[in-house]
Order: structure tokens, then sequence, then C-alpha cells
């Protein structure tokens, strides 16, 4: 997608302000709650109709001011899917999905209710009613719905922020490669840095009705590690558990992790660790109460306003610890360098269940 915005509209108090020219598959906003973000899904669907400039997509004008363009929602080829899915509830999954599909002139109809069904893994549901789905399901029919529907832009307004952890992780890999799969760009929309960093290479930060930021997604999550109370989150797919002394040992594709299972439903998945949780050392120490210690390269070292940040290279694994910039000096860190990582066995958090490889 090519996306060309110059936007104003004011709401009361608030004034939105966006210029942006965007270029890729899939692109981010990020921004926390009443920065701005759903004032902006209304005006690019056409919900909305903003106060002056205009809305390009892929070079057409979906709105210009200037030149009295103002295309009705249904003209624009924009899908949306928002935090509560809004289904039928009187038709089934099929017919739930069937009613983007059918609005499109069959030209148009690239995608068919089968294929978005099993990117989406709805199949078995497809003939069920749509009330006694789980939130989970419920969102991956909408998703499939705005899908059929072969959109130019897919926009996803929080669409993950209703559901629990574990039917959230899941979605993310369906929709990834659901958009994958049919070529649908979409925008992507949270107040969450880890749900954006799965979803998006790109992330525009709105706030305060301007987008003050475009990067890489990774490349944001490295200049908010300071600013962030959590630090860097470094997400750790663990998988192929066994119990010694207590501890869950795992298999990453760093090497064997220990975890301690107080704070764990153990078993596969995707584990989040901060920055904050990995101490450095030179040398090997020679007895420390961390049950992890892993020999790692320095891959590169970044700054995050007062604190560095050190990409660590363990095997096909990478990490991200934080440390103050006297520490980097003092324990002469440059890339290349050897170091070890010492972990706390009770550092880890589980983010979802993903099934065993
Ligand atoms: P976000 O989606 O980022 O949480 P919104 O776009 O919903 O933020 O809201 C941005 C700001 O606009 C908020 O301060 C909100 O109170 C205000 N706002 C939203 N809708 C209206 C409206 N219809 N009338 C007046 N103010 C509104
Ligand atoms: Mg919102």
């Amino acid at each position: 997608m090519r996306l060309d915005l110059s936007l104003t509209h004011q709401l009361d108090h608030f004034r939105l302000s966006v210029e942006v020219g965007f270029q890729g598959d899939n692109l981010g906003l990020f921004g926390p709650s009443g920065s701005g973000k759903s004032t902006l899904v209304a005006l690019l669907a056409g919900l909305n109709t903003p106060a002056a400039g205009s809305i390009r997509l892929n070079g057409d004008t979906l709105f210009d001011a200037g030149r009295s363009v103002d295309l009705p929602p249904e003209q624009r080829g924009i899908a949306l899917v928002f935090q509560q899915p809004a289904l039928f509830p009187h038709l089934s999954v099929r017919g739930n999905l069937l009613y983007g599909f059918k609005r499109r002139p069959p030209r148009d109809r690239s995608i068919n209710v089968e294929s978005v069904a099993a990117a989406l893994g709805l199949e078995q549901l497809l003939e069920r009613g749509v009330n006694n789905l789980s939130g989970g399901e419920r969102q991956r029919v909408a998703i499939g719905r705005a899908v059929l529907s072969s959109p130019r832009l897919l926009l996803m307004d929080e669409p993950l922020s209703a559901l629990d952890d574990d039917s959230k992780f899941q979605i993310i890999s369906y929709l990834k490669a659901a958009c994958a799969r049919f070529g649908i760009p979409y925008i992507f929309i949270s107040h969450s840095l880890v749900e954006m960093r799965m979803m998006t290479d790109t992330a525009a930060v709105i706030s305060r009705g301007s987008i003050t930021d475009i990067c890489g997604t990774e490349e944001l999550a490295r200049k908010l590690m300071e600013r962030s109370p959590v630090g860097y989150i470094n997400i750790l797919s663990l998988n192929s558990m066994t119990e010694r002394d207590r501890l869950c040992v795992y298999r990453w594709e760093g090497g064997e992790l220990l975890l301690s299972p107080g704070n764990l439903d153990t078993g596969s998945g995707l584990f989040e660790l901060s920055s904050k949780d990995i101490i450095l050392f030179k040398k090997h120490p020679e007895a420390i109460s961390a049950r992890n210690l892993l020999q790692c390269t320095v891959a590169s070292l970044f700054e995050s306003g007062t604190k560095m940040g050190v990409e660590l290279k363990c095997g096909k694994g990478r990490l991200i610890s934080e440390i103050v910039p006297d520490a980097a000096r003092e324990l002469r860190i440059e890339p290349g360098g050897t170091v070890y990582a010492a972990i706390k066995a009770s550092a880890f958090r589980k983010l979802a269940t993903t099934e065993e490889k």
C-alpha cells in the first residue's frame, strides 16, 4: 500500500493534525489511550469527515477537501476490525463470513470462504452460530469477514485488547498468516508495544493528535527501552520442557534455560524477559545464585536515553540487556566481545501457551 495523509480535524478540545507518507505491507499506529488513534481510523474509513486535507491510498484520492472529494465508506475498499467484534447474531459463522464477500462485486472476489476459514482455523466452526463462540473465535470470524471483502487496506483498531493473552497470541499468528496469504496490507492500532512488535515492521507513534515518529518497530522498542518501566521486553519461544531439581528446563534457540515454576503455567509457550533482568559479567563468575549463565557475543550496542542497550547473541538466540554507560565502559563492552549473561530462574513470565514443537 501507498498511503499519503495530510489531515486536520477538530473534536471539541481535541485537535488531530497528521502528515504521513508511507509505503509498505503493514504499519503500526502506536499511542496511549486518548492520543487520537480511533479518531484517525474514523477519518480514514470515511466514518467521519476531516475538517481539511487529503487522504490518498495507492495514489487514489479518497478524500480531498480542496477538490470536494469524499468517497463514502463502501467505496474506499477499507475493511475494519474493532476491539469488540460486531457479528450478526442470527447468522452462522459461514453466514457472517459471507457477508463481507457478498458485498464485493464478483470480479473483486479473489478469496473464498473455505481458504479464509482454513487460514484462520475456523473450518470446524463454519456451521455453528456465533453466540456461543469464545472471544478469540469471534474475533477470528470478524477478521475473516474483513479479509473476505478483499479490501485494499485492513484497518484494525485495538483488535486484541479485549482478549486474554493465550487467544491474543494465537490470533496474531493467524492474522499475520491470513494477511500474508491473501496479500492484504494492514494498519494495526494498539497501545501495546509487544503486540505492535509482533504485528508490524514499521510503526508510527501518535501523541496528542500528531504523529511524532515513524520508524522500524524494533527500533522503536529500543528507543523506548529507557522510558518504559519494564525496559525492553525480550520475547522467547521456549519448548520441550523437562524438570530438574524443582526447576523447569526449557529448550531455547540460544541454549537451555532454567525457569522457576512458581509463576508459570508450565509447558511450551512464549515468555517475556525484561532487559532489566539480565546482568552482564565480563568473566565467568565463580558462583552465582542466578540459575542461568549464558556465554554470549555482543552483537551491537545502542543508546536509549541515559541507558545503553546491549544486543547479545547466544547461539541462534538474541537477547537485549540494559546497562548504564559507566558499566559499558568499565566492562569494556563492545561489539564482537564475549560476555556472560546471568538470568534468575524467576525472571521469566509466560505470555502464552503454544503447541509443542
Ligand atoms: P484513542 O483511540 O487513541 O484512545 P480517540 O481518538 O478515541 O483516542 O480520542 C482522542 C481524543 O478525542 C480524546 O481526548 C477523546 O476524548 C476525544 N474525542 C473522541 N471522540 C470525540 C467526540 N465525538 N467528541 C469530542 N471529543 C472526542
Ligand atoms: Mg481508540
